[in-house]
């Protein structure tokens, strides 16, 4: 009977190493992205909501989605950054975890801006929760003072649990001999804070994240030619078409997916395939799998971000 134990012990330990060094197989040995979420703020399933968007997550949860943020992993310093702090920290955190060695949290945070599914996670980082020593938070200018100002942010800060570290527009910040960070303004209603998207050069190669911006027009910049210079960009999609919602979407502008597919039309195939859509609001179909309009994105030569999926950078 023993020796059955000890045998059946050493089976399941080969049967785990196994899975360990086959999930070890798949990750790149150089920095890469790992999808954390791919809703608007409010998350997948949103509250309240009585249509079939939402009714369908509450008899299957494995169609729910964490709101949209993204992690950015170097596994040659085993080093990990996170871009945007959602409500789903918790999940995120410990999901980002999982591609670094003996590393609960990552080693910083990078905000686009004030609202609630772009910052409000770091409230999980104080004396509620895992009450954390000196996160290091960058942000720029406005937001910066909007935390140390305001609770609970400010006690954060006053209780050294974050770390506030000022960035400046278009300016790079380097992270590591690889990795730099640059943050550029994008245009978005700025009630607190302004808004940016972020520039991540890993030497040679470039990616971009903009979670939420107005529509490109108002932009001063050309989202066309940043598409060319990149090698990777994740890109705002919160509603697929105007009429998605039943409100006046002139108060939440966004690019309409079909608005920026348009705008894209003439890039070549190669410029296309680095767009990955991320951000999606509830009604968006593209948080499904196997939609209409998800093989509209995919025929035209688009991706769409998954969750939990890694993209090599
Ligand atoms: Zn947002
Ligand atoms: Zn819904
Ligand atoms: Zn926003």
């Amino acid at each position: 009977m023993k020796v059955k134990s000890l045998l059946y012990i050493i089976f399941i330990l080969c049967v785990f190493s196994c899975v360990k060094k086959e999930k070890l197989k798949n990750i790149p040995s150089v920095p890469y992205f790992v999808v954390l979420g791919v809703a608007q703020d409010a998350g997948y399933p949103q509250i309240a909501c009585k249509k079939e968007c939402c009714l369908k997550t509450y008899t299957n949860s494995s169609l729910e989605r964490m709101v949209s943020s993204i992690g950015l992993v170097d596994p040659i310093t085993n080093e990990s950054w996170m871009f945007d702090a959602t409500p789903d920290f918790t999940k995120q955190t410990k999901l980002l975890s999982t591609y670094t060695k003996n590393k609960d949290i990552p080693d910083g945070i990078f905000l686009t801006h004030g609202h609630i599914g772009h910052y409000t996670g770091i409230m999980f980082l104080g004396r509620e929760a895992m009450s954390a020593t000196k996160m290091p938070i960058y942000t720029m200018p406005r937001m910066k003072t909007y935390l140390e100002t305001n609770g609970p942010w400010s006690q954060l800060v006053t209780n050294n649990n974050i770390e506030l570290k000022a960035l400046k527009k278009d300016s790079s910040l380097v992270l590591n001999e690889r990795i730099s960070i640059t943050p550029i303004l994008v245009p978005h209603r700025d009630e607190y804070t302004e808004t940016v998207g972020y520039l991540i050069n890993n030497t040679s190669k470039k990616a971009l994240f903009i979670p939420d911006v107005d529509k490109w027009e108002k932009w001063d910049r050309s989202i066309v030619d940043y598409i060319k210079q990149v090698d990777i960009a994740f890109l705002d999609a919160t509603f697929f078409k105007n009429g998605e919602i039943n409100r006046d979407m002139n108060e939440v502008p966004h690019p309409f997916v079909e608005e920026s597919m348009k705008l894209f039309e003439g890039l070549t195939n190669d410029d296309k395939k680095k767009i990955y859509f991320i951000h999606f609001n509830h009604t968006n179909p593209l948080l499904g799998e196997g939609s209409d309009a998800e093989n509209r994105v995919k025929e035209r030569g688009f991706n769409i971000a998954k969750q939990n999926s890694i993209i090599k950078f």
